[in-house]
């Protein structure tokens, strides 16, 4: 499969040139890109690209997002440990496996039911025990299982959903790609009282949010 290198060389070379250079300094979320395979949440015929610098196909018209955005958005979280997180947009599963090795428990919601059985089974047989998936439209959050400490979306959306802020704990983080349907700004809101503390963390571009609080599926 992979001619000359371990998997792991190939992920420590990943996390040395697109990570850590481009400054993600958090040592949990470094050693949780260092430990998960990442190669094991590609379609067959893209695993050669696994390691690649790019988000890859992943089917049903989604991607698995770039490396480096997966570490980025995971450091903007600012997790300690033990926290509960909510994920909108399981996708492969990767970005959850990475969540889970830092998070107390994760929740993961995805619109796609064959995208959420596949990315199921997959942390399952990894032995993630600390995952909850759900299937149905994400921007309505959670409710029954918040507050959450962490709420990380990723799908662009137009606007930040209401009920991800109200599912939001207090000192919690809302890291969410808002703009158009093409190119959108990372935002991250931290909660004090009824106030969000907002900030910007550079521009991106995310498969849409499609739902109730985001897009409308054109196709239906
Ligand atoms: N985190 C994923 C990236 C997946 S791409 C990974 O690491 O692989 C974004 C995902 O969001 C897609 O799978 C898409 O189907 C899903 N999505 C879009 N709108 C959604 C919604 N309202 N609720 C849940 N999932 C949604």
């Amino acid at each position: 499969m992979f001619s000359h290198e371990s998997t792991f060389e190939l992920r420590e070379r990943m996390v040395r040139e697109q990570i850590r250079k481009r400054g993600i300094h958090d040592r949990a979320v470094l050693q949780a890109m260092l430990d998960v395979p990442r190669h094991e949440f590609v379609e067959t015929r893209n695993v050669e690209e696994a390691y690649g610098d790019h988000p890859l196909p992943i089917g049903g018209e989604q991607t698995i997002s770039q490396p480096y955005m997966v570490a980025l958005m995971t450091q903007e979280l600012a997790l300690k440990g033990g926290e509960n997180v909510l994920e909108i947009g399981t996708g492969s599963g990767y970005q959850t496996a990475i969540l889970a090795r830092i998070a107390g428990m994760v929740c993961t919601i995805e619109r796609i039911d064959s995208l959420l059985a596949q990315a199921g089974k997959r942390l399952e047989r990894m032995g993630y025990s600390n995952v909850k998936l759900r299937n149905c439209d994400g921007t309505l959050g959670w409710p029954e299982e918040s507050p959450f400490q962490g709420i990380i979306v990723t799908a662009g959306a137009p606007g930040v959903p209401p009920p991800l802020l109200d599912q939001l704990d207090q000192g919690g983080r809302l890291v969410i790609p808002v703009g158009d349907r093409f190119i959108q700004t990372l935002l991250v809101l931290e909660r004090h009282g009824k106030r969000f503390k907002k900030t910007r963390s550079g521009g991106c571009r995310f498969v849409p949010l499609l739902g109730e609080h985001g897009w409308e599926d054109d196709r239906r």
